[in-house]
């Protein structure tokens, strides 16, 4: 009978894996939006989200409302990373008949502890009214938390039943009481429960602790939950504990199979029948009570105290964990065994000790192992949800089992170790959590509020409002129309040029064309064959040595004569005579289709005697010079207008280019008659707006911030390119970089530490930006990318800077929203519709690769350009095959 008592009080190995499977489940739906109700564990968010980092400074105040105590503590924080606060404290027992009295009585009843406190505690300059003191409110009942200060008790428990009290906000209720008694410095911060506190003390010794167990009289666990996961709070960024009331798992029957004769019995005569099954395996509270029903039932059997009296065991609450806890820590010999016994009355003889501390440790070696379980649980969800293949992580304890019981930390060790593997936790003991944690999440929280105002000061110049967008549209209308007269055209900072393309491809394009694209990334030669079945094309890759890019412009075009005949010998060309269209990705005066006049190099080209040239003759006299009479240069075109013609191609309704990648520019299909620049008033012409330039005259500089302007003076051409420089590639891993800068000089982000590296030009390259703003990107992604920049980013350092990113990118593709609303409206209004549905064709890495620049884009542009029906589409090699539909347009407009 007692091998039967002891094997039903033991759970095998994958029972207990059964077990952590549950609970994991149960933990997703506690977290889940719509099954949180039902849940059994209710994982309760609680808007802490940040752990201590050693930087907490100042004196805080912390009540805490026990068991008919109230816990007044004083805790000094240095900034010296929690290495030594100072602490004092006072108890004060609540008069009688407070606890199911009025709830103003019993904040009122606080409140005076907190004078009476302070008075005898802190000298007058403390208290002086100047220097606000923050307290944090330690109330270990449920609670509807919905901020960190703001909390509605959901139900009293632990012999507490204020009138008044449920459906309120608890926070308030202490506020006002406090106010009342004229402490009108103490401004309550934080509400948290036991659970937390722990979780925080265990993080002050410089190590950062993300779980904690509290296994005592109740049992409940703790940890930070990737915050996007706890669907009740509305935080989507970083990380949130969230407190499990665990107590209740296995009220909906999932342990009913583990539930043993004896546990049955202390459940009904437990004042909740049916509720709290978890914590009633596991709680201190219950664990005597279960041996004392193991034990009447065995004595019944005549397995135990024959022929004695132990009546004494149907008592209710005779036997205490206290009792269970001495019985089972003395392994050797059996007397103070029979010494407790007989203390309680019984008359044990030598087995039935023996027996008794067999039973003793099977009860509370099966609490012991079903926090292990929970708690593996945890860790492997954790695991999962932060998609780490490995989880190293420290663990605080505290509670009266953990510290009771001997063998109860070497338990939870090795079995959280069997049921998680892939966890690896570092237990540590928390000494007075509910306090001194209490007073870590009260700095905590301060420390993070003053931070988030900075934060918000810093990056609100970014942050453009409506207003300001629509601000730009109009600037860039205007800009637009002075580009576009003959008068003003000189001095607009859009230069509005004419490309002499007339026409946007209709689809009956056909032949064999050479494609030339200069001034991206890569100088390219192609050969494009236009036919029915579509667009193929084969090219070769060209590099252009710096010194030839910047030496003399004979140099440059003999060079590209060369790639040229070299392509054409590669891919059998020699003796055929290919229409040439030229991507040519500079601004250019275009006086012709095939005559175009260098304006100004850019990105990094300097060759001389180019400027004010043409370039096609540039290339035809070095076609002469090679003695290479096979090439007819037919087309002359930008890589805007290439874009627009490929996505042309394909989509009749593509009358607007746009270019989002080292530097941005747009074009689009504009009434002859409104261009004043060109003879003629009959159709359209493409024009090209070079629209990077954009604010050379000013007209922007209201949104230039400091940032953006030091930005601008380290570049090659400063007070150029304005609106460029605050939009593409080239620039936004700058701009962040200047703002992770000037956080860091404020403390704001590596601590305070400073980060030489960030001093490093272009270290944050544009393409960072995307990999940190990627959705669901976990963190630890994040502090990988930054690792390799050898940035050592905390978890929250992590999440700021994925912060600054996404203010820093929202702000280039609005900008460029902006200036395409300008352009859609014109449109629109050129044609006399209500109504324009019209095509974009975009080209452009940080377009096509950042994970939210095109919706940004795509969501600003209908908000600002209502009436316009606007699409876009992705432009595949447009310098390439637009050069070679451009000389087929051309080709098909000469041959009627
Ligand atoms: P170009 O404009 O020179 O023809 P691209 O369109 O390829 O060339 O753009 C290159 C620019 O795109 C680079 O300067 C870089 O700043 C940016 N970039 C590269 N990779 C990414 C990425 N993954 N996300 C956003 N931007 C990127
Ligand atoms: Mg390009």
């Amino acid at each position: 009978q007692i091998q039967r008592a002891l094997r039903s009080l033991t759970i095998p190995l994958d029972r207990l894996h059964i077990m952590k499977g549950h609970m994991m489940q149960d933990m997703c739906r506690g977290l889940s939006r719509q099954t949180h109700t039902q849940a059994k564990v209710r994982m309760l968010p609680t808007y802490i989200c940040s752990t201590p980092n050693g930087t907490e400074k100042g004196n805080f105040l912390v009540v805490e409302l026990c068991q008919s105590q109230v816990r007044t503590l004083l805790v000094t924080l240095y900034g010296d990373g929690n290495m030594s606060p100072q602490m004092m404290y006072k108890i004060f027992d609540m008069p009688e008949g407070i606890m199911q009295g009025e709830g103003e009585a019993l904040f009122d009843f606080i409140a005076q502890c907190v004078t009476q406190f302070l008075a005898e505690t802190t000298s007058s300059d403390t208290c002086s009214s100047e220097e606000r003191l923050p307290l944090g409110f330690v109330f270990p009942f449920t609670c509807r938390q919905t901020q960190l200060d703001k909390a509605e008790l959901l139900s009293w428990s632990k012999g507490f039943s204020c009138s008044g009290v449920v459906g309120k906000d608890v926070v308030q209720l202490l506020q006002s009481a406090i106010n009342k008694q004229e402490l009108c410095h103490v401004d309550v911060v934080a509400l948290m429960n036991d659970t937390v506190g722990t979780m925080m003390t265990c993080s002050m010794e410089g190590r950062p602790c993300e779980v904690a167990m509290v296994a005592d009289k109740g049992s409940n666990c703790c940890f930070m939950a990737e915050a996007y996961l706890v669907e009740m709070a509305e935080e989507t960024s970083g990380r949130m504990c969230v407190n499990t009331e665990w107590g209740c798992f296995g009220d909906d029957g999932t342990l009913d199979d583990i539930l043993t004769p004896y546990d049955e019995s202390v459940d009904e005569e437990s004042s909740n029948p049916g509720e709290k099954r978890f914590e009633k395996l596991v709680g201190s509270l219950y664990l005597g009570e279960i041996v004392r029903h193991a034990l009447i039932r065995l004595t019944a059997e005549k397995a135990l105290f024959t022929g004695t009296d132990a009546a004494i065991l149907k008592e209710k609450g005779v036997f205490t964990t206290q009792h269970v806890l001495e019985i089972i820590n003395h392994e050797d010999g059996t007397s103070d065994v029979k010494r407790i016994l007989e203390v309680l009355g019984l008359q044990p003889s030598e087995r039935d000790c023996s027996r008794v501390q067999q039973i003793c440790r099977a009860v509370v070696g099966r609490a012991a192992t079903l926090h292990a379980a929970g708690l593996a649980a945890i860790l492997s969800y954790m695991a999962q949800t932060r998609e780490m293949e490995t989880l190293t992580v420290n663990v605080g304890v505290e509670g009266e089992l953990y510290t009771g019981y001997t063998r109860f930390e070497e338990i939870l060790h090795s079995v959280s170790r069997l049921l998680a593997p892939e966890c690896m936790a570092t237990l540590l003991p928390s000494r007075d959590g509910s306090g001194r944690g209490a007073a870590m999440v009260t700095a905590v929280a301060l420390r993070l509020a003053a931070q988030r105002r900075e934060v918000n000061e810093l990056l609100a110049p970014l942050r453009l409002t409506r207003a300001d967008l629509e601000q730009v549209q109009a600037l860039m209308r205007q800009e637009m129309e002075r580009g576009l007269s003959k008068q003003t055209n000189a001095t607009a900072s859009v230069r509005m040029l004419p490309t002499y393309v007339c026409h946007t491809p209709d689809g009956t394009e056909r032949g064999d064309f050479l494609a030339l694209d200069l001034g991206g990334t890569n100088f390219r030669v192609l050969v494009v064959r236009v036919s029915e079945e579509g667009i193929s094309m084969a090219s070769e890759i060209y590099v252009i040595p710096a010194a030839i890019m910047q030496g003399t412009g004979e140099g440059l075009f003999d060079h590209i004569m060369d790639c040229i005949m070299d392509f054409q010998m590669k891919q059998n060309l020699m003796t055929q005579t290919l229409p040439l269209g030229f991507t040519f990705s500079f601004p250019c005066q275009q006086v012709g289709l095939d005559k175009a006049l260098l304006l100004t190099w850019t990105k990094g080209f300097s060759a001389s005697g180019c400027v004010g040239q043409d370039v096609v003759s540039l290339l035809r006299e070095a076609a002469e010079r090679k003695q290479h009479t096979g090439l007819q240069v037919v087309a002359l075109l930008n890589d805007t207008v290439g874009t627009m013609m490929s996505c042309g191609y394909d989509d009749l309704q593509c009358e607007i280019g746009l270019i989002v990648g080292t530097g941005t520019n747009a074009c689009y299909m504009e009434e002859m008659r409104n261009v004043g620049t060109v003879e003629g008033n009959q159709g359209r012409m493409c024009i090209n707006m070079e629209w990077g330039a954009f604010g050379d005259n000013g007209c922007l500089d209201h949104l230039f911030t400091h940032f953006d302007r030091v930005v601008d003076d380290t570049t090659i051409n400063p007070g150029k390119q304005r609106f460029e420089k605050l939009i593409s590639g080239m620039y936004l891993g700058e701009i962040v970089r200047q703002i992770l800068m000037v956080m860091t000089e404020k403390q704001l982000l590596f601590q305070g530490r400073p980060c030489p590296k960030l001093q490093t030009r272009n270290i944050f390259q544009t393409k960072f930006l995307s990999t940190i703003e990627l959705n669901g990107l976990a963190l630890r992604q994040i502090r990988a990318i930054l690792k390799e920049l050898e940035l050592d980013a905390s978890f929250e350092d992590s999440v700021l800077m994925r912060e600054v990113c996404q203010a820093v990118s929202l702000r280039a593709a609005q900008l460029c929203a902006a200036g395409l609303a300008a352009v859609v409206e014109k449109m629109r209004e050129n044609r006399g519709l209500d109504q324009l549905s019209v095509t974009v064709g975009v080209d452009g890495t940080l377009y096509k690769l950042h994970p939210r620049f095109s919706q940004n884009l795509q969501k600003t542009l209908k908000d600002l350009a209502p009436n316009c029906n606007v699409s876009f589409l992705l432009s595949e090699d447009g310098s390439g095959k637009g050069a070679a539909l451009v000389a087929a347009v051309a080709c098909r407009s000469a041959s009627p």
